[in-house]
């Protein structure tokens, strides 16, 4: 493959695995000093007092070459001695404490990161700062950027009575997604934070020659970002450099709850759904060959629609994808 000579800086927008394996992709086919990824915090949680931000680190450890493949998140030839050790005070804790969480497995070497970052911040270093101190720990040539220096969190409300609490109960994202593990379901999602919250980047994505919206979950990875005040906006002026990889295939996420997420809150859970959500603001959809039946229907939203295979099970195929992606823009 080949380094295309047209195209300069690249802004991706992503969320975790999905994002962190294209971005993988695309180290292959572009510089990555030339790369930036504006990455979703709504995700992040204190947990043991310690800063917790889950899609900075999968990226951070895939791009590091440390990431567990298997699991999909964490560091891999990781132990839990910590996490073991914490049962030990699980019986003396006050009811109503949330010290010692069982339900949010952290790793021995992964806990180290978390260390890291919180002690940094409470030096009072921004989170822009950290992210790129720990990104070049891990060797990371990437521009890895969180969304924004400020606390956003993505809270999702309760559509019915559940284990986690009655009908419109706002619980938080990590609660829902690990402890919960997403099977209950959602009416509504909030970016607590977002409306005063600072984009990053803003000047990066003007002046960026393609903008990737990577295929993480349109709701709780690309919705936090978007929900940033200025952002849509700067994508929209800049839609015909913006291009978005489909996170559905065959109306189903590969992982995770972007398929439920989308039909609970009034979406369709197809390709078409997601360039609904993204047609103001994306001019290319790239789709997975098994929804090569939605082309036509995906045109007729107004935007460009391009078939190719996007399951990125290996390196080959992250990069084709990385390569179709900025050849749709620099045509
Ligand atoms: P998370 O934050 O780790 O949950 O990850 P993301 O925000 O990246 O969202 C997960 C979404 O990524 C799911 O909807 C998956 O279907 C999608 N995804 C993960 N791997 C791939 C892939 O190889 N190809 C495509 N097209 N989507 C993927
Ligand atoms: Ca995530």
């Amino acid at each position: 493959m080949v380094v295309d000579s047209k195209i300069n800086s690249v802004v991706v927008l992503a969320g975790g695995v999905g994002a962190a394996r294209f971005l993988r992709g695309l180290a292959l086919v572009h510089d990555k000093q030339a790369t930036t990824a504006l990455v979703n915090t709504g995700d992040d949680t204190i947990l043991h007092g310690l800063n917790i931000s889950p899609d900075i680190d999968t990226v951070i450890y895939t791009l590091g070459e440390a990431i567990d493949a298997q699991r999909g998140w964490g560091l891999s030839d990781e132990t839990w001695r910590a996490m073991e050790s914490l049962k030990r005070y699980v019986d003396v804790r006050p009811t109503g404490s949330i010290a010692a969480p069982e339900w949010f497995n952290l790793g021995d070497k992964d806990l180290a990161t978390h260390f890291y970052r919180t002690a940094r911040r409470s030096e009072g270093a921004d989170a822009s700062q950290i992210t790129s101190e720990i990104a070049r720990a891990w060797k990371v040539a990437q521009r890895i950027v969180p969304m924004t220096n400020s606390d956003v969190s993505t809270v999702v409300e309760l559509a019915q009575d559940c284990q986690a609490g009655k009908a419109g109960t706002q619980i938080s994202f990590q609660e829902y997604f690990v402890k919960y593990q997403h099977s209950i379901a959602v009416r509504a999602i909030y970016f607590q934070g977002a409306e005063t919250a600072k984009p990053n980047c803003i000047n990066e994505l003007n002046q960026a020659d393609v903008i990737v919206i990577a295929p993480s979950n349109p709701i709780v990875s690309i919705g936090p970002i978007r929900a940033l005040a200025g952002v849509d906006e700067v994508l929209t002026a800049n839609r015909d450099k913006v291009v978005a990889i489909s996170p559905i295939i065959g109306g189903h996420a590969l992982k995770g709850p972007a398929d439920r997420m989308l039909t609970e809150l009034g979406h369709e859970s197809s390709a078409l759904g997601v360039a609904r959500l993204y047609k103001n603001i994306t001019s290319t959809l790239i789709i997975d060959t098994v929804d090569a039946d939605l082309k036509d229907a995906i045109e007729r939203e107004g935007m460009r629609c391009i078939v190719t295979n996007t399951v990125m099970s290996g390196q080959k195929i992250s990069g084709e994808l990385a390569q179709t992606t900025l050849d749709s823009i620099a045509r």
